[in-house]
């Protein structure tokens, strides 16, 4: 069975690593190609955009995919909805694996928003000590609001930096622990995160050390998951949607037993 999968995410790699030496598989890993250096996986990797949801499902034939999982970011809504498109046209099976988000627990003072521009409203008028926990492509809005001070952490270079008078930046990649978490927001003198709700342990660490600081987090609302596409009748490969690396290998454990064997 051929296997594509969308990455650029933990769980991608971990479910990468996991199936990379099963025999009856063939996987690839697909990247956007937004790092210099990303992980890789253990398995092919190929990097760059296909060119819209048409272009992937063109690769998909091409390639002759059987399964398409789409691995990739809660956040990034382009590549899951062209998924979503794709894989019916191409007829192949779609799993999505999209880890839970966070829920806020007692002590948590959260502001949810819809998008960036609700954030640097959020933010308010009075200067602010803002610690930007999101995507270098996405503080852009930011300038608009050059009265606060702002750490800026990514994994890539901020370039060109943000035309604000107070801005500092750290570039690393997580995990993040909650306690270095917590002494860098206060060796920074942090007052507000903005924040995505990106779920799993690995840049929890932040959530975590605001609420023992008792500090407020501006947290980016999920987007919506494109809905999925109606299942592939007959073939025994249903698309689904599974929020955990080991529920993904089961579902391909059962995708890749003929049906006859399954006692269908
Ligand atoms: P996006 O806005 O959903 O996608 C924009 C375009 O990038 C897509 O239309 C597609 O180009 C290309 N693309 C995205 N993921 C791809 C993949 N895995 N393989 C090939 N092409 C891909 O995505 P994004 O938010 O910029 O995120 C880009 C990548 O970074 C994703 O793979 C995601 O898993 C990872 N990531 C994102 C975030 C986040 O917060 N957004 C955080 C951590 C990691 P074409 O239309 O030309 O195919």
């Amino acid at each position: 069975m051929r296997v594509l999968i969308l990455g650029g995410t933990t769980e991608a790699r971990q479910l990468a690593e996991r199936l990379a030496k099963r025999v009856d598989l063939a996987v690839t890993v697909s990247l956007a190609g937004r790092t210099a250096a990303p992980a890789l996986p253990p398995v092919p990797v190929r990097v760059g955009g296909f060119g819209g949801a048409q272009g992937l499902a063109d690769y998909l034939r091409d390639q002759k995919i059987d399964v398409l999982i789409d691995a990739t970011h809660p956040y990034a809504a382009t590549i899951s909805s062209n998924a979503a498109a794709a894989a019916p046209q191409a007829r192949v099976a779609l799993l999505a694996l999209r880890r839970p988000g966070w829920t806020p627990v007692a002590g948590d003072r959260w502001v949810e928003v819809g998008d960036v521009a609700g954030a640097v409203r959020a933010l308010g008028n009075a200067p602010r000590r803002a610690f930007l926990a999101l995507g270098r492509k996405e503080i852009e809005p930011f300038m608009s609001a050059p009265q606060h001070s702002y750490l800026v952490r990514s994994i890539e270079p901020v370039v060109p930096p943000l035309k604000v008078p107070h801005a500092v930046y750290i570039n690393a990649r997580g995990p993040f622990a909650a306690a270095d978490e917590r002494t860098m927001l206060e060796a920074h003198r942090i007052d507000i995160i903005v924040a995505k709700n990106s779920g799993g342990p690995a840049t929890y660490g932040k959530i975590a050390a605001a609420r023992a600081l008792s500090l407020p987090v501006i947290m980016l609302r999920r987007p919506l998951p494109p809905p999925y596409p109606p299942p592939l009748a007959g073939e025994g490969r249903e698309g689904a949607a599974v929020e955990t690396v080991d529920d993904a290998v089961a579902w391909l454990d059962h995708a890749s037993t003929p049906a006859a064997d399954r006692g269908v």
